[in-house]
């Protein structure tokens, strides 16, 4: 649905209640005139940005330079136009397919005209779009680091929620050296359907997707979660200040330590203990080294997020917390992260896929025995007498690698298959 937002006019005239006040400023240079801007956004497909200059002499060259949220980097384009002394021109930017953008957003963008008099040029002022779903009426609330965009909401039900959330992302905060943030955009959706238009396009590249419905966009501080879901706020926040704290690029921090760390501070175990107590018994655990990235296969996926939580749960719990401290230490030093972990932990992760899957064979014998029910026939029949035999079954370690060009999962299925 197209929404005509902001009117900035040379008179200072602004249209659209939901956009932000742009000061009013004299929009010519020498005969360069300004004679209105706006812009239109067409969630989900696209964000157009309306010019209407005049000038004495032709206009020769318009170019539109903007920037997504908080990101430093400007980009460029050209509006197409008739070169003349009145010049109506508009720019879209895709915001679907590959140019996906997430809803939250803000854009903020200005132009630099050039006539033929001798190369005058204007630069503008800086306006800005927020990029949102306008068929909706969105509410805002901040609650801690957290700038809250919702609607059909009561304020009571997401301001409770979101002082839970706030009150456990004190532990990340502390263990990450997170002090002071800007506020990150949380924008809380009404479910599966309406999330469909507001998520990325499924892609082997995205790696924010997660068991929850919900992205982080760190570069953009956005997150877009489907729903009201306080583990999901708490997985995607982690996200966030993981983003921020640490200086190495995400894709250099191995998948299963990023996903790991923004579950360990969920509630609940959410079935993983058993999924992976499963994998373990029948052999299928991933080797860690194999975790490097989400998996593209769908039947790996629901594995992998609960192997990541429980190799860092097993991190937490079973080394000193100093020593997390310190490999988190290292990568925010920029340091990669197998030396980081190494120093850290004083073994590498070949080491630590040993260390892990023993402790999860503990794990499930024990598991096993007051409640074999949950863990399977096999295990009914094998029991705790079985269990070396057990042990040098699981020995047999899968590789798991996922095939080129296989698509990742809906996150709702994985959450289900949970
Ligand atoms: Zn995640």
């Amino acid at each position: 649905m197209a929404i005509l937002g902001l009117i900035l006019s040379v008179l200072g005239v602004v249209a659209g209640a939901s956009v932000p006040f742009e000061p009013e400023r004299t929009q010519a240079s020498g005969s360069i005139q300004v004679l209105s801007t706006s812009h239109v956004v067409d969630f989900p497909s696209s964000v157009t940005m309306q010019l209407q200059v005049r000038s004495t002499a032709d206009i020769s060259d318009i170019q539109v330079f903007y920037r997504l949220g908080n990101q430093s980097v400007t980009s460029y384009g050209y509006p197409d136009f008739q070169p003349g002394s009145l010049v109506d021109t508009s720019f879209e930017l895709r915001t679907d397919g590959d140019n996906f953008l997430p809803q939250g957003i803000v854009i903020r963008y200005r132009y630099v005209i050039t006539d033929t008099s001798g190369g005058q040029k204007l630069e503008t002022e800086e306006y800005s779009v927020e990029y949102l779903d306008n068929s909706k009426t969105w509410q805002r609330l901040q609650v801690g680091d957290m700038d809250l965009l919702f609607h059909d909401r009561t304020y009571e039900g997401v301001e409770s929620v979101a002082e839970d959330v706030t009150e456990s992302l004190r532990d990340v905060k502390q263990l990450l050296g997170v002090t002071a943030i800007r506020p990150q955009r949380a924008v809380i959706l009404n479910g599966e359907r309406e999330s469909q238009a507001s998520f990325p396009p499924i892609s082997r590249t995205t790696s924010d997707r997660h068991v929850y419905g919900g992205f982080a966009f760190g570069d953009l501080d956005v997150f877009v979660l489907a729903d009201l879901d306080r583990d999901g706020m708490v997985h995607e926040m982690t996200h966030l200040y993981m983003d921020e704290a640490l200086s190495a690029p995400r894709s250099h921090i191995p998948a299963w330590f990023n996903e790991g760390l923004a579950m360990y501070f969920e509630d609940g175990d959410k079935g993983r203990v058993r999924t992976v107590s499963r994998a373990s018994v029948s052999g299928n655990l991933m080797p860690i080294r194999s975790m490097e990235r989400v998996p593209g296969r769908p039947d790996d996926v629901g594995l992998f997020y609960a192997q990541s939580w429980s190799i860092v749960g097993y991190l937490m719990d079973s080394h000193d917390e100093e020593r997390m401290e310190d490999l988190l230490n290292f990568l925010k030093r920029g340091r990669s992260f197998d030396p980081a972990f190494d120093a850290s932990y004083g073994f590498d992760v070949e080491e630590l896929d040993r260390q892990w899957r023993a402790s999860v064979r503990r794990g499930a014998a024990i598991s096993a025995l007051p409640d074999p029910g949950t863990i399977g026939t096999s295990l009914i029949i094998a029991g705790a007498m079985a269990f070396a035999m057990l042990v040098i079954l699981i020995r047999r370690i899968r590789g798991v690698t996922a095939p080129e060009g296989e698509e990742l999962l809906e996150e709702e299925d994985v959450e289900f298959e949970q």
